[in-house]
């Protein structure tokens, strides 16, 4: 799929729920949110039509996202199901990690191509303090798990906790073969109200402890993340730089919400609401064509400031990072 800027379309990150058995301060508030009633809910049949559609127009890659995914019950099977659809190349999941322990046979049986955990520090502590949950140990447990099973893994930290939090991460790529990317907090619901850690700000603090900062060779994804490495590092550390570095001109994708909304930018609430089709009877060819227009009008860039911008409409829980 083409948009209105050219930009080609082949990315589509399903969020499967709205749920989390965690709090992040930037993401959740501590009571959390109000839950969407299950039959609001797509069921994982109207998923996978979806993704059978949207396949036949260029969607090639799927991230099954959240709230938590792993807290539905049943998504490893979805993604079996989405890996079999044909023009779907590659099917990862990006999780807190904290089930993946008891999920990752069945993750891997279903074909998953990479799993993202989410760990923005390895001090107990701090740890709890983000997530507002103990549950560092199960996390670790998850991602040990998922690198013993040579799974590909990449570590995503959003840089809230202190220096020597985001060092102690980064030396997990220095000691492991594997990604820790840095992700931008975005001014969106609670992540109003954290600075932004810069890109810039962050490799300064990174060359201090580990020298140069050395160019990286390839490494597999499917979006805006640029990635560097140390001297003596078996992996990368990467960037995800949406604020200061912003990628809008080479973006790829599209979201699906757990309630059915495609949407077409993470800011605005452009897009379409694909559940009443899914719904009424509606022919494959409607909601193809539906889908098409949304994404031709897919908007130039999102216009977030550092600590400020509307974009409030749904939460990060709700769109799935
Ligand atoms: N629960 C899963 C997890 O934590 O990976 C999947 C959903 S979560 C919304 C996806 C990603 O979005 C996580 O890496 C999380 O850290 C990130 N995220 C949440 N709120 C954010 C914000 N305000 N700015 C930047 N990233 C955010
Ligand atoms: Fe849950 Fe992920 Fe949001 Fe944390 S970032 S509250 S784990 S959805």
């Amino acid at each position: 799929m083409l948009d209105s800027y050219g930009r080609i379309i082949d990315y589509l990150r399903i969020s499967v729920t709205d749920r989390c058995n965690m709090r992040c301060v930037y993401c959740m508030p501590e009571d959390g949110i109000p839950k969407l009633d299950h039959c609001d809910i797509l069921t994982y049949d109207e998923i996978i039509r979806t993704v059978r559609i949207m396949s036949g127009t260029g969607i090639r890659k799927i991230k099954i996202t959240g709230g938590e995914p792993l807290v539905r019950k049943g998504v490893t099977g979805l993604i079996g199901e989405l890996k079999s659809i044909p023009g779907i190349e590659q099917v990862t999941i990006t999780t807190n990690g904290t089930l993946l322990e008891e999920n990752l046979e069945a993750l891997v049986r279903a074909g998953v191509d990479g799993i993202n955990v989410s760990i923005d520090s390895l001090d107990q502590k701090n740890y709890a303090a983000v997530t507002r949950k103990d549950l560092l140990a199960d996390a670790l447990r998850g991602l040990g798990a998922a690198l013993e099973a040579g799974l590909n893994v990449k570590i995503n930290c959003v840089p809230v906790s202190p220096d020597e939090d985001i060092l102690a991460l980064a030396e997990l790529a220095r000691d492991n073969p594997l990604q820790v990317r840095f992700i931008e907090i975005m001014p969106l619901g609670e992540g109003k109200r954290f600075p932004l850690r810069s890109e810039d700000e962050l490799t300064e603090l990174l060359v201090s402890r580990f020298g140069p900062v050395l160019s990286a060779g390839p490494v597999a994804g499917n979006g805006p993340a640029k990635y560097v490495t140390f001297e003596g590092f078996r992996g990368n550390i990467g960037f995800i730089s949406a604020i200061s570095h912003k990628f809008c001109s080479s973006c790829n994708r599209l979201r699906l919400t757990a309630d059915g909304y495609i949407k077409t930018c993470l800011q605005f609430d452009t897009g379409c609401f694909l559940r009443p089709l899914l719904r009424d009877g509606s022919e494959d060819g409607l909601i193809r064509d539906t889908i098409v227009r949304a994404v031709y009008e897919k908007p130039r860039c999102h216009e977030f400031a550092p600590g400020g911008g509307n974009g409030d409409v749904r939460l990060m829980s709700q769109i799935g990072g």
